[in-house]
């Protein structure tokens, strides 16, 4: 009988499960085969293949994918940056114009700027907070309009429902990197986002032992997505597909508990003398927060603030903090804290940090599911005197 569920949570759990259950196994099996034998097949994409993603391991994969955001179809491909990269060069070609959100991911902003120019793809960033400035840089060959859920490292949050319309108004498919807020705290397509993005390695698969990415959304361009990703060969292979299926699985209760748990820290941070400025989006203080309570169901586990201080004393907080690793990357079950100027934004020039926001002695943590009070007492340790 048809299983019957409406919540995320039962999506998470039952969603693209085989049925009948592979030899009755509770857990999805690995398969671990290059090819499968030939079944008649008539087009190559269908040939059953790890690199034309079309394994029973992806094709699970891809369908939990897509009822977690209510989308018609996704596609899991070898990394974030492989979602990413073969989403733009399937939907621009050679004369297309993108405008994007000024304050991405770094490895997102360099592919716009560095490689995509290459393939004669032009592109302007976007001011994602002021829509009166988006048609400015409007052109007639203008394709496609990128941008992020919440921004990496400062938290902020875009007019989303006014690039959406802007979008429609005006013919662009619109793109949503989707990564710092998971399926659970947004749902980029019930908003009208035609795909939304993924760096899977984060929170889907949340537990920092694989690198994996998604593209979830309109089922005609998930296919022409897959076609493209089927030539350049970023495919996710079986055994990373289990894993990021398995850790998928507690993805719910994963995140509310992290939005809880930087809302506490988020509070306790703003409230301590040693601290200069939070950006989380959950704070009343926060400039988009009444934007963020009606787009999101959480906040998300990413914050970030800064010392008094500067750089020495946000050097001296992260030396003295014993719980938190001091790594880049986010959204597993250990809390991470790091200075984006030397990791995640260490690409961009001190010019363009500053114009950015991100100072030199910014920390961003990503919290993790540790104990609330363990963290906070921590914290407590190493901000004092
Ligand atoms: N998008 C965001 C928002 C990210 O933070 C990252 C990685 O940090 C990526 C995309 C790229 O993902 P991956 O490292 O899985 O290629």
């Amino acid at each position: 009988m048809a299983k019957h569920f409406r919540h995320l949570e039962t999506a998470l759990i039952h969603a693209g499960e085989p049925e009948p259950r592979i030899n009755g196994a509770v857990s999805m099996p690995i398969f671990q085969s290059a090819m499968f034998a030939y079944a008649g097949e008539t087009s190559y994409d269908d040939l059953r293949y790890i690199r034309l993603n079309n394994t029973p391991n992806h094709i699970a994969l891809h369908q939990k994918l897509a009822a977690l955001e209510r989308a018609e179809a996704a596609l899991v491909t070898a990394s974030g940056m492989a979602a990413i990269t073969t989403t733009l060069v399937t939907l621009l070609s050679a004369g297309d114009h993108l405008l994007a959100q000024d304050c991405l991911y770094g490895g997102t902003h360099a592919f716009i700027t560095k490689d995509l120019v290459t393939f004669g793809i032009s592109y302007d960033f976007i001011d994602g907070d002021d829509p009166d400035s988006w048609r400015r840089k409007l052109r007639p060959n203008t394709k496609a309009m990128y941008l992020e859920t919440m921004t990496n490292p400062l938290l902020q949050v875009a007019d989303l429902k006014a690039a959406v319309a802007f979008a429609r108004a005006h013919g662009l498919i619109a793109l949503i990197d989707n990564t710092f807020a998971s399926p659970i705290n947004f749902r980029p397509l019930e908003w009208g986002f035609d795909l939304s993005l993924h760096s899977c390695t984060k929170y889907l698969n949340g537990h920092s032992d694989i690198v994996a990415g998604a593209v979830i959304g309109r089922a005609d361009l998930i296919e022409k997505i897959r076609h493209k990703l089927n030539h350049l060969g970023g495919s996710l292979d079986p055994h990373s597909c289990f894993l990021l299926h398995r850790g998928m699985k507690t993805l719910a209760v994963r995140v509310k508990y992290q939005n809880q748990s930087a809302l506490q820290i988020a509070r306790f941070l703003e409230a301590h003398p040693a601290v200069r400025a939070v950006h989380y989006p959950g704070l009343d203080g926060h400039p988009r927060h009444s934007r963020a309570r009606e787009l999101f169901t959480g906040f998300g586990g990413v914050l970030s603030f800064e010392v008094h201080g500067g750089v020495e004393a946000a050097e001296r907080f992260l030396q003295r903090v014993t719980l938190p690793i001091v790594a880049p990357s986010l959204g597993g079950v250990e809390t991470l804290a790091t200075r984006p100027a030397t990791t995640s934004h260490a690409g961009l020039s001190p010019q363009e940090r500053q114009r950015l926001g991100i100072s030199d002695s910014l920390i961003r943590v990503s919290v993790g599911i540790e104990a609330t009070e363990d963290l906070l007492e921590d914290f407590a340790r190493a901000l004092e005197g």
